[in-house]
């Protein structure tokens, strides 16, 4: 890997995504293989070089030094519901196994009607005694996000992760909504957290390995924030989930479900056993590539290394972010 990465045995996968996410319609990255086992760099396509750094950090980690000791067998995890309509996110909730649903809204094309029938649809199906969180990607301002909440307090939501695209805005929603604040898109460096934590912009922050840099890099800023994690994919194959499962399992607490049930979100995978949900859990291991099912997905490795080599020349470079990047990593 690094500079001879041609030693290292590199595959690039392009996975069908079951509903479009996140603008995308295909999911693809790199997999490579090192002493510790397979790593997966999956970048979304508009991040550069500095912002590929941390991923491909990540992908490093976990081919080459593995992850520390877990301190819990299997993960709790929520089901994710996407901008579908009721009866079709009813289905995904029942079909899901999960106590714990996450429901996307306020996305484009979506009126709040359809927003509250989906909700509405996902308490049912899920039971009272079920938890029901929101999304809504930044999407709000805060006087929608606000009025929103009033509206849908009566589905006793969990929390609401990133109603607004910043944490100013973030605490302003905090200030007058009863609903927890939970930040994802606002922490994507390591400096994000404290930044959060002190513009009283959350109650919860949810985690990714790859935008983070790796599962000890991300440890490391769980421990810096001192608030409740919550970790969440970035829609990887089985093999990047596992840096999640990793992560979520190295926690000293997890009070929430995480957001590592993504796999059902993609039409196939590169591992014979995927990470799979089990009656509302993970387990922590680490699956492997599977020859036939990474043969059936490949795509052309070149692109890939070229962007990998980038990454690393960024992160030899000592570049940082300088400032807001491209948004969200997702889930
Ligand atoms: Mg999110």
């Amino acid at each position: 890997m690094g500079s001879h990465s041609g030693t290292a045995e590199a595959r690039a996968f392009a996975i069908p995504m079951r509903t479009r996410f996140r603008g995308i319609d295909v999911r693809e990255g790199l997999l490579v293989r090192g002493p510790a086992g397979w790593g997966e760099f999956s970048p979304f396509p508009e991040y550069g070089p500095r912002e590929c750094s941390r991923w491909w950090a990540a992908c490093r980690e976990a081919a080459e030094q593995g992850w520390p000791a877990p301190v819990r067998d299997s993960i709790p995890v929520n089901v994710t519901v996407p901008a579908v309509g009721p009866e079709r996110a009813a289905r995904i909730v029942a079909e899901g196994g999960c106590s714990t649903a996450k429901v996307k809204v306020a996305e484009a094309g979506q009126e709040p009607a359809d927003d509250i029938a989906r909700i509405e649809a996902v308490r049912d199906a899920i039971g009272p005694r079920g938890r029901v969180r929101i999304d809504a990607n930044g999407a709000w301002d805060p006087d929608t996000a606000v009025r929103m909440l009033a509206e849908l307090s009566r589905f006793d939501l969990e929390y609401v992760e990133q109603p607004c695209a910043t944490p100013e805005e973030l605490a302003r929603v905090r200030s007058r909504t009863g609903v927890p604040v939970a930040a994802d898109e606002s922490i994507r460096r390591a400096e994000d957290p404290l930044r959060v934590r002190a513009a009283g912009a959350a109650d919860i922050v949810v985690v990714k390995v790859q935008p983070l840099g790796g599962v000890r890099a991300a440890l490391e800023v769980a421990e810096a924030c001192g608030l409740p994690v919550v970790v969440s994919s970035a829609v990887e194959t089985s093999v990047g989930l596992a840096a999640g499962v990793a992560l979520a399992a190295a926690l000293p607490e997890l009070p929430y479900a995480c957001g590592l049930a993504t796999m059902h979100l993609l039409e196939a995978d590169v591992a014979a056993d995927p990470l799979l949900p089990h009656e509302g859990r993970v387990p922590v291991r680490r699956p492997d590539v599977d020859p036939d099912r990474i043969a059936a997905v490949e795509a052309d490795a070149g692109p890939w290394l070229r962007r990998a080599e980038a990454a690393r020349r960024a992160s030899v470079a000592g570049d940082v972010d300088p400032g807001a990047g491209p948004r969200a990593s997702g889930d």
